[in-house]
């Protein structure tokens, strides 16, 4: 039934924004550009808006030229009445792209975030779903048409980071099945693995080994921090790398049960991407300041300095099961 109602809203309006959440990742990105697949496929005009600017290893993702900042002269005065926000589980993640809504917006909402909001005129959440990818090939899947291989490519990149690469407990047979069919689509795996993984600059390897070094082990060696502060991120090599995935180092450490990697990206202002690998839930945790996500991987910002910031998660932590 959201199914339906998501085609019919794709097939009757046009003029779409197309948005997804600030610090947007392969499932953000990967989505966006198969419904911008969907919307040429119908013939349909729309412009992609994005808080942040792509990261950088996705660049190699066909249309990513076509992705506006807010500052782009291109949409510079433009309002929307129909937009499709994807991976977002609020309004307020769009960021800055939420500026270019209409005040009688009509919203095609379309996640898989268990603690999405449903601030759309039309809802598609699939909290079953591993990605929002998954979620938007269910729409090809329902409209009865394949992806193009540039959607394809970009769908798989979505399916791969939300699962971390096929490892996550969300990876199920639907999972194996679509990634199969986006190969017949044309999806290069071998390709898309290089670029997210395995190619780095050499500031994200100087990152890395600052991260690595930085791991602290607290409650019984069950939760591990680890940081980056305000002074190497806001230096030359801090701005050109990029954190992705690294949370996973501290989080692999034998008998960890949850892991913090701290960002000080502002004087003051700490970003936390929190992840679980036990029914420890992070997104209770990241829900008690302001932001969310999933059980196993959630993310929020605490507006205090580094050392205080791992102060306030470690006491959160003490109301928690
Ligand atoms: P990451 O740690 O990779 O930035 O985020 C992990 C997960 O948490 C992603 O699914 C992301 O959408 C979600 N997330 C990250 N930051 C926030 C936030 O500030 N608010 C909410 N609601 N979700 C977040
Ligand atoms: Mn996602």
């Amino acid at each position: 039934m959201d199914f339906t109602k998501a085609i019919e809203f794709l097939k009757t309006k046009n003029g779409f924004l197309l948005s997804t959440h600030k610090n947007p990742d392969g499932d953000g990105i990967g989505s966006i550009l198969a419904i911008a697949g969907i919307l040429d496929n119908l013939g349909k005009e729309y412009t992609i808006i994005s808080h942040d600017p792509t990261p950088k290893k996705l660049s190699f993702l066909a249309r990513t030229e076509e992705i506006r900042s807010c500052a782009s002269s291109a949409v510079e005065n433009k309002s929307f009445d129909v937009a499709v926000i994807i991976d977002s589980p609020n309004l307020e993640r769009i960021g800055c792209a939420a500026r270019f809504l209409s005040s009688d917006v009509k919203i095609l909402n379309i996640d898989h975030h268990v603690s999405n909001q449903r601030y759309g005129y039309r809802n598609l959440i699939v909290p079953e779903a591993s990605s929002s990818a998954q979620v938007v090939g269910g729409i090809y899947e329902k409209m009865g048409i394949k992806p193009d291989p540039a959607s394809a490519q970009a769908l798989y990149v979505g399916l791969c980071v939300d699962t971390g690469r096929f490892r996550f407990n969300n990876t199920t047979p639907e999972v194996f099945r679509f990634a199969a069919l986006l190969l017949e689509c044309g999806a290069v795996p071998d390709k898309i693995a290089d670029w997210l993984y395995f190619l780095m600059n050499r500031e994200t390897l100087e990152g890395l080994s600052k991260i690595l070094s930085s791991v602290r082990i607290y409650k019984n060696g069950k939760v591990a921090f680890a940081q980056l502060d305000h002074d190497f991120l806001n230096s030359d090599a801090g701005r050109k790398m990029d954190t992705e995935g690294f949370v996973n180092y501290p989080l692999s450490i034998e008998g960890v049960e949850a892991a913090f990697l701290l960002r000080e990206e502002e004087k003051g202002k700490t970003r936390v991407s929190l992840r679980s690998k036990t029914e420890f839930d992070v997104n209770k945790l990241a829900g008690m300041f302001g932001g969310g996500g999933h059980p196993r991987a959630s993310g929020c910002t605490i507006e205090e300095e580094l050392e205080n910031a791992r102060i306030k998660l470690l006491e959160a932590m003490e109301f928690l099961p």
